[in-house]
Protein backbone atom coordinates (compact mmCIF):
# COMPACT_ATOMS: atom_id res chain seq x y z
CA UNK A 1 0.00 0.00 0.00
CA UNK A 2 2.09 3.28 -0.82
CA UNK A 3 1.03 6.04 1.55
CA UNK A 4 -1.00 7.58 -1.06
CA UNK A 5 -3.48 5.05 -1.54
CA UNK A 6 -3.52 5.24 2.77
CA UNK A 7 -3.94 8.64 2.88
CA UNK A 8 -7.46 8.14 0.84
CA UNK A 9 -8.48 5.55 2.49
CA UNK A 10 -8.05 7.07 5.89
CA UNK A 11 -10.32 10.18 4.29
CA UNK A 12 -12.76 8.12 2.99
CA UNK A 13 -13.60 6.16 6.14
CA UNK A 14 -13.56 9.31 8.06
CA UNK A 15 -16.33 10.67 5.99
CA UNK A 16 -18.24 7.58 6.67
CA UNK A 17 -19.33 8.12 10.11
CA UNK A 18 -20.67 11.66 8.71
CA UNK A 19 -22.67 10.35 6.10
CA UNK A 20 -26.57 11.37 5.83
CA UNK A 21 -28.63 8.81 4.17
CA UNK A 22 -30.02 10.47 0.89
CA UNK A 23 -28.08 13.79 2.50
CA UNK A 24 -30.66 16.48 4.02
CA UNK A 25 -32.36 17.35 0.69
CA UNK A 26 -33.44 13.96 -0.06
CA UNK A 27 -35.31 13.37 3.41
CA UNK A 28 -36.61 16.78 2.99
CA UNK A 29 -38.19 15.99 -0.29
CA UNK A 30 -39.46 13.17 0.92
CA UNK A 31 -41.40 14.66 3.74
CA UNK A 32 -42.80 17.24 1.68
CA UNK A 33 -44.31 14.75 -0.46
CA UNK A 34 -45.61 13.33 2.11
CA UNK A 35 -47.40 16.46 3.11
CA UNK A 36 -48.46 16.51 -0.56
CA UNK A 37 -50.43 13.48 -0.39
CA UNK A 38 -51.67 14.19 3.39
CA UNK A 39 -53.34 17.34 2.73
CA UNK A 40 -56.62 17.90 3.94
CA UNK A 41 -56.68 13.99 5.45
CA UNK A 42 -57.69 13.18 9.33
CA UNK A 43 -54.04 11.57 9.18
CA UNK A 44 -52.48 14.92 8.11
CA UNK A 45 -54.31 16.32 11.14
CA UNK A 46 -52.90 13.76 13.86
CA UNK A 47 -49.42 14.38 12.20
CA UNK A 48 -49.81 17.93 12.84
CA UNK A 49 -50.57 17.00 16.27
CA UNK A 50 -47.39 15.52 17.17
CA UNK A 51 -45.18 17.66 15.64
CA UNK A 52 -44.47 21.19 16.82
CA UNK A 53 -45.53 24.61 15.86
CA UNK A 54 -44.04 25.44 12.58
CA UNK A 55 -42.49 22.02 12.18
CA UNK A 56 -43.32 20.22 8.98
CA UNK A 57 -42.46 16.53 7.93
CA UNK A 58 -39.53 17.70 5.77
CA UNK A 59 -38.08 18.91 9.18
CA UNK A 60 -39.03 15.86 10.97
CA UNK A 61 -37.43 13.64 8.28
CA UNK A 62 -33.82 14.66 9.23
CA UNK A 63 -34.36 14.33 13.07
CA UNK A 64 -32.83 10.80 13.06
CA UNK A 65 -29.69 11.96 11.26
CA UNK A 66 -29.50 15.45 13.18
CA UNK A 67 -29.38 12.96 16.64
CA UNK A 68 -26.58 11.22 15.69
CA UNK A 69 -24.55 14.69 15.91
CA UNK A 70 -25.51 15.20 20.14
CA UNK A 71 -23.29 18.57 19.86
CA UNK A 72 -24.51 20.34 16.91
CA UNK A 73 -28.17 19.76 17.71
CA UNK A 74 -28.46 18.91 21.63
CA UNK A 75 -31.89 19.27 22.10
CA UNK A 76 -33.74 16.76 25.33
CA UNK A 77 -35.73 14.53 23.26
CA UNK A 78 -32.79 13.62 20.63
CA UNK A 79 -30.66 12.84 24.03
CA UNK A 80 -33.35 10.72 25.25
CA UNK A 81 -33.63 8.64 22.14
CA UNK A 82 -29.97 7.93 21.65
CA UNK A 83 -29.18 6.95 25.63
CA UNK A 84 -32.27 4.66 25.22
CA UNK A 85 -31.07 3.08 21.54
CA UNK A 86 -27.43 3.01 21.82
CA UNK A 87 -28.10 0.86 18.97
CA UNK A 88 -29.29 3.66 16.84
CA UNK A 89 -27.03 4.23 13.81
CA UNK A 90 -27.78 0.36 12.70
CA UNK A 91 -31.90 1.45 12.91
CA UNK A 92 -31.04 3.15 9.05
CA UNK A 93 -30.60 -0.01 6.96
CA UNK A 94 -29.90 -3.34 7.15
CA UNK A 95 -27.29 -5.48 4.29
CA UNK A 96 -28.34 -8.26 2.56
CA UNK A 97 -27.07 -9.73 -0.30
CA UNK A 98 -27.91 -7.86 -3.49
CA UNK A 99 -28.09 -11.36 -5.07
CA UNK A 100 -30.72 -12.28 -2.86
CA UNK A 101 -34.64 -12.12 -4.03
CA UNK A 102 -36.47 -10.85 -0.85
CA UNK A 103 -35.78 -9.40 2.49
CA UNK A 104 -36.33 -12.55 4.47
CA UNK A 105 -35.53 -12.92 8.80
CA UNK A 106 -32.55 -13.97 9.76
CA UNK A 107 -30.78 -14.03 6.40
CA UNK A 108 -27.50 -11.77 6.04
CA UNK A 109 -27.44 -8.74 6.47
CA UNK A 110 -30.75 -8.44 8.80
CA UNK A 111 -31.18 -8.59 12.72
CA UNK A 112 -33.62 -7.45 15.47
CA UNK A 113 -32.51 -3.67 15.06
CA UNK A 114 -32.40 -2.95 11.17
CA UNK A 115 -34.41 -0.51 9.28
CA UNK A 116 -37.29 -2.98 8.93
CA UNK A 117 -37.77 -3.84 12.27
CA UNK A 118 -37.41 -0.78 13.64
CA UNK A 119 -40.25 0.69 11.43
CA UNK A 120 -42.03 -2.54 12.15
CA UNK A 121 -42.25 -1.33 16.01
CA UNK A 122 -42.66 2.69 14.89
CA UNK A 123 -46.15 1.70 13.15
CA UNK A 124 -46.82 -0.48 16.46
CA UNK A 125 -46.15 2.55 18.24
CA UNK A 126 -48.33 5.03 16.31
CA UNK A 127 -50.82 2.93 16.23
CA UNK A 128 -51.04 2.29 20.09
CA UNK A 129 -48.26 2.41 22.95
CA UNK A 130 -50.43 -0.25 24.74
CA UNK A 131 -50.33 -2.40 21.56
CA UNK A 132 -46.46 -2.33 21.39
CA UNK A 133 -45.76 -3.73 24.48
CA UNK A 134 -42.36 -4.50 24.12
CA UNK A 135 -40.94 -1.26 23.40
CA UNK A 136 -37.26 -2.30 24.71
CA UNK A 137 -36.51 1.41 22.48
CA UNK A 138 -39.02 3.32 24.90
CA UNK A 139 -40.20 5.53 21.25
CA UNK A 140 -43.20 7.56 22.11
CA UNK A 141 -45.37 8.66 19.67
CA UNK A 142 -43.33 11.46 18.33
CA UNK A 143 -40.48 9.75 18.33
CA UNK A 144 -42.06 7.64 16.34
CA UNK A 145 -42.99 9.14 13.69
CA UNK A 146 -39.86 11.39 13.68
CA UNK A 147 -37.99 8.05 13.36
CA UNK A 148 -40.89 6.79 10.37
CA UNK A 149 -40.33 9.97 8.53
CA UNK A 150 -36.52 8.93 7.94
CA UNK A 151 -36.54 5.66 7.68
CA UNK A 152 -39.32 5.63 4.91
CA UNK A 153 -36.77 7.49 2.49
CA UNK A 154 -33.60 5.10 3.89
CA UNK A 155 -35.76 2.23 2.63
CA UNK A 156 -36.29 3.43 -0.57
CA UNK A 157 -32.35 4.07 -0.99
CA UNK A 158 -31.01 0.95 -2.65
CA UNK A 159 -27.03 0.91 -0.49
CA UNK A 160 -29.21 1.11 2.77
CA UNK A 161 -30.84 -2.44 1.98
CA UNK A 162 -28.30 -3.92 -0.20
CA UNK A 163 -25.14 -4.91 -0.14
CA UNK A 164 -22.49 -6.90 -1.96
CA UNK A 165 -19.48 -9.20 -0.34
CA UNK A 166 -16.37 -9.84 -2.01
CA UNK A 167 -13.87 -12.60 -1.84
CA UNK A 168 -9.88 -13.09 -1.62
CA UNK A 169 -10.15 -12.18 -5.41
CA UNK A 170 -12.66 -9.38 -5.38
CA UNK A 171 -15.30 -11.05 -6.55
CA UNK A 172 -19.18 -10.88 -5.92
CA UNK A 173 -20.07 -13.48 -3.86
CA UNK A 174 -23.35 -14.43 -1.92
CA UNK A 175 -22.96 -15.94 1.82
CA UNK A 176 -26.56 -16.70 1.78
CA UNK A 177 -25.33 -19.38 -0.84
CA UNK A 178 -22.22 -20.44 1.42
CA UNK A 179 -19.58 -18.48 0.00
CA UNK A 180 -17.38 -16.52 2.46
CA UNK A 181 -17.23 -12.79 1.74
CA UNK A 182 -17.01 -9.33 3.08
CA UNK A 183 -19.08 -7.11 3.45
CA UNK A 184 -19.04 -3.10 1.68
CA UNK A 185 -20.90 -1.81 5.01
CA UNK A 186 -23.05 -0.37 2.36
CA UNK A 187 -20.84 0.83 -0.38
CA UNK A 188 -20.08 2.63 2.22
CA UNK A 189 -15.97 0.84 1.62
CA UNK A 190 -15.76 1.65 -2.08
CA UNK A 191 -14.13 4.75 -3.19
CA UNK A 192 -14.79 6.65 -5.94
CA UNK A 193 -12.19 9.69 -5.25
CA UNK A 194 -10.09 10.40 -2.03
CA UNK A 195 -13.02 11.90 -0.47
CA UNK A 196 -16.04 10.18 -1.88
CA UNK A 197 -17.75 6.80 -1.50
CA UNK A 198 -20.38 5.07 -3.37
CA UNK A 199 -22.54 5.21 -0.66
CA UNK A 200 -22.21 9.03 -0.66
CA UNK A 201 -22.53 9.04 -4.42
CA UNK A 202 -25.91 7.48 -3.86
CA UNK A 203 -26.90 9.88 -1.05
CA UNK A 204 -25.90 13.44 -2.15
CA UNK A 205 -24.64 13.27 -6.22
CA UNK A 206 -27.96 11.74 -7.48
CA UNK A 207 -30.17 13.76 -5.60
CA UNK A 208 -28.60 16.65 -6.63
CA UNK A 209 -28.50 15.43 -10.15
CA UNK A 210 -32.17 15.08 -9.87
CA UNK A 211 -32.20 18.43 -8.77
CA UNK A 212 -30.22 19.70 -11.12
CA UNK A 213 -32.73 17.49 -13.64
CA UNK A 214 -35.80 19.19 -11.98
CA UNK A 215 -33.93 22.61 -13.82
CA UNK A 216 -35.57 25.79 -12.21
CA UNK A 217 -38.68 23.98 -11.13
CA UNK A 218 -39.34 23.40 -7.27
CA UNK A 219 -38.20 19.94 -6.94
CA UNK A 220 -41.01 18.27 -5.07
CA UNK A 221 -43.57 19.56 -7.43
CA UNK A 222 -41.48 18.85 -10.74
CA UNK A 223 -41.22 15.44 -8.97
CA UNK A 224 -44.89 15.07 -7.92
CA UNK A 225 -45.75 15.91 -11.61
CA UNK A 226 -43.87 13.17 -13.24
CA UNK A 227 -44.36 10.58 -11.63
CA UNK A 228 -47.84 10.16 -10.80
CA UNK A 229 -49.13 7.58 -8.06
CA UNK A 230 -49.79 3.84 -9.28
CA UNK A 231 -51.42 1.71 -7.86
CA UNK A 232 -48.58 -0.95 -7.34
CA UNK A 233 -46.84 1.88 -4.63
CA UNK A 234 -49.56 0.85 -2.13
CA UNK A 235 -48.52 -2.18 0.78
CA UNK A 236 -50.60 -4.93 0.39
CA UNK A 237 -51.99 -6.77 3.94
CA UNK A 238 -51.45 -4.73 7.64
CA UNK A 239 -49.58 -1.81 7.32
CA UNK A 240 -46.65 -3.64 9.75
CA UNK A 241 -45.53 -5.71 6.98
CA UNK A 242 -45.62 -2.94 4.24
CA UNK A 243 -41.25 -1.95 5.51
CA UNK A 244 -40.63 -5.86 4.35
CA UNK A 245 -42.36 -5.27 1.15
CA UNK A 246 -40.50 -2.14 -0.20
CA UNK A 247 -37.22 -3.55 1.41
CA UNK A 248 -37.70 -6.60 -1.04
CA UNK A 249 -38.25 -4.02 -3.68
CA UNK A 250 -35.59 -1.66 -2.99
CA UNK A 251 -33.31 -5.37 -3.13
CA UNK A 252 -33.82 -5.54 -6.47
CA UNK A 253 -32.65 -2.02 -7.28
CA UNK A 254 -29.84 -2.53 -5.00
CA UNK A 255 -28.48 -5.24 -8.06
CA UNK A 256 -28.35 -2.16 -10.19
CA UNK A 257 -25.95 -0.05 -8.22
CA UNK A 258 -23.73 -2.75 -8.50
CA UNK A 259 -23.87 -4.01 -11.93
CA UNK A 260 -22.03 -0.83 -13.80
CA UNK A 261 -19.49 -0.51 -11.36
CA UNK A 262 -15.79 -1.45 -11.57
CA UNK A 263 -14.15 -3.24 -8.65
CA UNK A 264 -10.10 -1.75 -8.64
CA UNK A 265 -7.35 -2.29 -6.10
CA UNK A 266 -8.13 -2.92 -2.64
CA UNK A 267 -6.13 -1.89 0.68
CA UNK A 268 -6.28 -3.37 4.01
CA UNK A 269 -7.66 -0.65 6.50
CA UNK A 270 -6.37 -0.97 10.14
CA UNK A 271 -8.81 -1.39 12.77
CA UNK A 272 -9.55 1.54 14.73
CA UNK A 273 -12.42 2.50 17.80
CA UNK A 274 -15.00 2.36 15.25
CA UNK A 275 -13.61 -0.51 12.73
CA UNK A 276 -12.38 -3.69 12.44
CA UNK A 277 -9.54 -4.30 10.02
CA UNK A 278 -11.04 -4.81 7.31
CA UNK A 279 -10.47 -3.88 3.08
CA UNK A 280 -11.52 -0.98 1.14
CA UNK A 281 -11.33 -0.81 -2.76
CA UNK A 282 -11.25 2.10 -5.39
CA UNK A 283 -14.42 1.43 -8.04
CA UNK A 284 -15.16 3.16 -11.18
CA UNK A 285 -18.92 3.89 -12.26
CA UNK A 286 -19.62 3.20 -16.21
CA UNK A 287 -20.30 6.17 -18.40
CA UNK A 288 -24.43 6.18 -18.23
CA UNK A 289 -24.20 5.02 -14.20
CA UNK A 290 -24.92 8.90 -13.37
CA UNK A 291 -28.25 9.20 -15.38
CA UNK A 292 -29.34 5.90 -14.44
CA UNK A 293 -29.11 6.36 -10.61
CA UNK A 294 -30.44 9.51 -11.42
CA UNK A 295 -33.67 8.32 -12.70
CA UNK A 296 -33.65 5.33 -9.95
CA UNK A 297 -33.38 8.14 -7.47
CA UNK A 298 -36.26 10.25 -8.74
CA UNK A 299 -38.65 7.67 -8.89
CA UNK A 300 -37.93 6.64 -5.06
CA UNK A 301 -38.36 9.92 -3.34
CA UNK A 302 -41.52 10.43 -5.06
CA UNK A 303 -42.69 6.52 -3.92
CA UNK A 304 -41.08 7.23 -0.22
CA UNK A 305 -42.84 10.25 -0.47
CA UNK A 306 -46.30 8.73 -1.42
CA UNK A 307 -45.65 5.65 0.96
CA UNK A 308 -44.90 7.62 4.41
CA UNK A 309 -48.08 9.35 3.67
CA UNK A 310 -50.19 5.80 3.19
CA UNK A 311 -48.66 4.51 6.10
CA UNK A 312 -49.99 7.19 8.27
CA UNK A 313 -53.53 7.30 6.27
CA UNK A 314 -53.35 3.38 7.25
CA UNK A 315 -52.95 4.17 10.97
CA UNK A 316 -55.31 6.88 10.87
CA UNK A 317 -58.08 6.35 8.23
CA UNK A 318 -60.70 8.16 7.56
CA UNK A 319 -64.03 7.99 10.03
CA UNK A 320 -66.65 6.41 8.00
CA UNK A 321 -69.54 8.49 7.55
CA UNK A 322 -72.78 7.02 8.85
CA UNK A 323 -74.48 6.21 5.61
CA UNK A 324 -71.61 4.82 4.50
CA UNK A 325 -71.85 2.05 6.87
CA UNK A 326 -72.79 -1.58 6.34
CA UNK A 327 -76.93 -1.74 6.92
CA UNK A 328 -77.22 -3.83 9.67
CA UNK A 329 -80.03 -6.70 9.56
CA UNK A 330 -83.51 -5.97 11.43
ZN1 LIG B 1 -30.66 7.39 7.66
Amino acid sequence: MTKNLFLWITLGSSLVGNAFAYGNAGHQAVGTIAEHYLEGTRAGQEVRTLLKPGEGLDRAATWADRSKLPDKYPSAEMKEFVANNPEHHSYHYCDIPFQEKAYREGITGTNPHDIVHILRLCIQVLQSPEAAPENPLKLNKRTALMLISHYIGDLHQPLHVGCSYLDEQSQFVNPEAGAKGQADAGANYYHLTASSTLHGYWDTQTVKHARDHAKSEDFTTYLIAHFPSKPEWNGTGPVGTWPEQWATETLGLAKQCFEDIKVGDRSLVPKDDKHEEHFEWKVTLAPAYAEKSRDIVELELTKAGYRLAAVFKAIWPEPVAPDEKAPTKP
